[in-house]
């Protein structure tokens, strides 16, 4: 019972005083951001969001950092798992800016809508997508595609929704990665064949379609991949991924086109390996 109270008290306030919040004078607004900095974790200094627990003697850490510890870290004391919906409950009537404040993002939420945002904010940087080279770039999301042609040279970029993304030399050993840029729908989209060994010597090759755009964005497209010839045809179909969240997980996972190498083989021709992509939005 109790925990179904708990849940129900954050929505209420959060739908009533950001409105009321929001054009109050400037003395206020300070007040507010005074408020904010009540629920700065001591750990990484982001915000301390609901649900909110605290240790034994009222202490709070964010829920990223919780995982890693194995005490309060203001108090040593264990962590406990007391929720403190007192806090939970004027949090929800704080707005917190956006965490890429420092690149520019002058916007402040309440806790509810603030992964919302920042899933989009326009000023969020992006790492460099390309895989297998440790780049450091960062930056705007229209500025990805202008930073992958302009450093990551030789790379294919095509246009159209069906194309052959043709990996050659596939038998080369060790890790190897392949890319391609293709282009449609007004998106830009990275195709990666990657080849791994493991420990006992074994390659495996995984293909995967990652969209340089949001996770939202990307739920809005499906990918296709095609092995075909010799009377034969592998099939993978899914939705991208986004660069946000990278394609290693994906991979570890095999959740995309994995295969090994005698299947490579089935449809390589002279080293060569080709494979239809299709694009497709929903
Ligand atoms: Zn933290
Ligand atoms: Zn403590
Ligand atoms: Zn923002
Ligand atoms: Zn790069």
């Amino acid at each position: 019972m109790s925990r179904q109270t708990a849940r129900a008290l954050p929505a209420g306030p959060s739908q009533c005083p950001p409105s009321q919040s929001v054009p109050v004078p400037t003395d206020t607004t300070a007040s507010n951001s005074d408020l904010a900095s009540l629920f700065e974790c001591p750990v990484c200094f982001d915000y301390v969001l609901p649900p909110i627990l605290q240790c034994r003697r009222g202490h709070l850490v964010c829920n990223n950092c919780r995982p890693k510890l194995t005490s309060c870290p203001t108090c040593g004391g264990p962590l406990g798992s007391i929720r403190n919906l007192a806090m939970e409950k004027v949090a929800s009537s704080v707005l917190f800016p956006c965490k890429y404040a420092s690149f520019g993002c002058g916007i402040s939420l309440p806790p509810t809508e603030k992964a919302n945002h920042e899933e989009l904010c326009e000023v969020r940087p992006y790492s460099c997508p390309y895989p297998g080279v440790s780049c450091k770039w960062q930056g705007p999301l229209d500025a990805v595609m202008p930073h992958l042609m302009r450093k990551h040279k030789p790379l294919t970029a095509l246009q159209g929704k069906d194309t052959v993304f043709l990996a050659t030399d596939i038998n080369l050993s060790g890790v190897v990665h392949w890319v391609m840029m293709q282009s449609c729908f007004g998106f830009h989209f990275m195709v990666v064949l990657e080849k791994q060994e493991n420990y006992h010597g074994q390659e495996r090759f995984f293909a995967i379609l990652q969209l340089l755009g949001t996770p939202k964005q990307a739920e809005n497209f499906g990918y296709q991949l095609e092995l075909t010839g010799h009377r034969r045809r592998l099939t993978w179909e899914a939705t991208p991924r986004s660069i946000q969240e990278g394609i290693a997980t994906a991979i570890t996972k095999s959740d995309c086109l994995a295969f090994d190498t005698s299947i490579a083989q089935l449809f390589a021709k002279n080293g060569d390996l080709g494979i239809n992509v299709t694009i497709t939005k929903r």
